[in-house]
């Protein structure tokens, strides 16, 4: 027997074997004796399996020697497979213990700590939640056509880079995924995300449409003519495309907005038409679109929330005497919620398919009127005193997403299993600089390894075949 082990470790020796050997590998073993009454029932391969940590060790039994040829036959036959096996000439099946946590991706700042206001919190019953937290600049998403979506996540592990790879079940984004300022377009990880099927709190959808502020006032122009501008006074705006056409504007003075950015950048107060010529000829490098608004003698700014069903309304007064209340010092009350308010935040929660959190943005003139100029979507920074409160609020809706999706899934219609490689679906393990994994010895199955560069850096993805 072992000169027939040495034999078949040898994969030419394999490879070399007639057809119907491999095919008579392939073949299921022989029906064994039934197990005595007292032993677990037998599992199908496609049924849950007890993981193996908690299962007791099936105790080992001297076997009685068989006498029959097929006993000797059978084991070689077991020989043949493990040796096959391992040498990658046949695949295996691997049965895992289905995961019993959910991964929630968030996309925030370092500062707000997640994972916390998840701690002990259950999804479809008995579903932990792994919160996995990083900033757009330090993750990247591979994305496949069956639904597969893998992030990888670089994160610093006692002072070692680590890439941490897995398959979110959700995600929230709460950073702005483009802005046209250096290297902060994420477009391509929503669009990874999104083909990757991954659900998320806005829809990723929604996401990618508020990535230009002009596509999302467009909306907004819309709902200005669905309700009129008593009820919903929108603030004048004229978009142009390129430079080309700003040669003149009816009245001084004007907002020139340039691009997409955020935190008051790209935003010129412009007196006269001269200056206003100035502006166009920067706007001649800059390849983007513009918009421009009469400026409002502001007295404020107001800011409108929704959280799920949970509104708040702000105000915020300059101190600094910028004309851009968000850039210097500023002073922010709460004010009380209008039906008016609530009647323009309702409404624009409901564009580009629905968002769960939103906020609308408006001016107050000294002439007593209001201007709304903006929607944001999930990725609005929390203010004033209730923080906390917003973002406990975000993480019950997360929660309630989260369970509804876990139940719908649960409800679907069984498809028929077939043998399938595990999908390795939630599973991770970290790849430290030196391309080495961390903990659970190989990746499962389905999951990607990464080729990472001298920095730790996944440079390729290669898929790891069965063990
Ligand atoms: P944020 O990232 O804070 O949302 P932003 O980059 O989107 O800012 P805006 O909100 O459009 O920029 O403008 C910044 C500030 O400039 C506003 O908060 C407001 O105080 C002021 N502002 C904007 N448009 C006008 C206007 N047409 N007239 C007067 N003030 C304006």
């Amino acid at each position: 027997m072992n000169y027939l082990r040495r034999r078949l470790s040898d994969s030419t020796f394999i490879s070399n074997l007639p057809n119907g050997y491999m095919t008579d590998l392939q073949r299921p073993d022989p029906a064994q004796p039934p197990p005595p009454a007292s032993s677990t029932p037998a599992k199908s391969p496609t049924a849950a399996p007890t993981p193996p940590a908690t299962s007791p060790a099936p105790e080992r039994k001297p076997q009685p020697a068989q006498s029959t040829g097929t006993g000797f036959f059978s084991s070689i036959t077991n020989v043949v497979k493990q040796t096959a096996a391992s040498a990658g000439l046949v695949e295996q099946t691997q049965v895992t213990t289905p995961k019993k946590f959910k991964i929630l991706l968030v996309i925030d700042e370092p500062g707000q700590e997640w994972a916390k206001l998840f701690r002990g919190k259950k999804v479809h019953g008995d579903y932990d939640i792994k919160v996995e937290q990083a900033e757009f600049n330090d993750i990247n998403v591979v994305a496949h056509a069956n639904g597969t979506c893998i992030v990888n996540m670089q994160a610093l592990r006692n002072g070692t880079k680590v890439v941490r790879s897995f398959k979110p079940d959700f995600v929230l984004i709460r950073q702005h995924a483009f802005s046209m300022t250096q290297n902060e377009d994420f477009r391509n990880m929503i669009i990874g995300l999104q083909y990757g099927g991954v659900p998320s709190i806005n829809s990723l959808e929604s996401i990618y449409n508020l990535c230009d502020k002009p596509w999302a006032f467009a909306q907004l122009i819309n709902t200005c003519r669905k309700l009129g501008a008593d009820k919903f006074p929108l603030i004048e705006q004229t978009f142009y495309p390129n430079y080309k056409e700003m040669v003149s504007m009816p009245s001084f003075p004007v907002v020139v907005k340039i691009g997409h950015a955020h935190s008051g950048i790209g935003k010129v107060k412009v007196d006269n038409h001269t200056k206003f010529q100035d502006i166009a000829s920067v706007v001649a490098l800059t390849q983007t679109y513009t918009t421009t608004e009469p400026l409002i003698d502001s007295k404020y700014d107001i800011r409108i929330q929704k959280i799920g069903t949970d509104y708040k309304a702000y105000m915020r007064t300059s101190i600094s005497g910028n004309w851009k209340t968000n850039t210097g010092s500023a002073m922010l009350e709460q004010v009380a919620m209008t039906d008016r308010y609530k009647l323009w935040v309702d409404t624009c929660s409901e564009i580009f398919g629905g968002l769960e959190i939103c906020a609308v943005k408006a001016i107050h003139g000294k002439d007593g009127r209001d201007y709304i100029t903006e929607v944001v979507g999930s990725s609005m920074p929390l203010v004033g005193e209730h923080q906390n409160e917003d973002r406990q609020l975000i993480a019950d809706l997360l929660l309630a997403k989260m369970n509804q999706i876990a139940n719908n899934e649960a409800n679907a219609p069984q498809r028929p299993t077939t043998v399938q490689p595990s999908q390795g679906a939630g599973q991770k393990g970290d790849i430290t600089g030196d391309g080495t994994k961390n903990g659970v010895g190989r990746p499962p199955q389905g999951c990607l390894q990464y080729i990472l560069d001298c920095n730790g850096v996944a440079v390729g993805p290669k898929p790891v075949q069965a063990n």
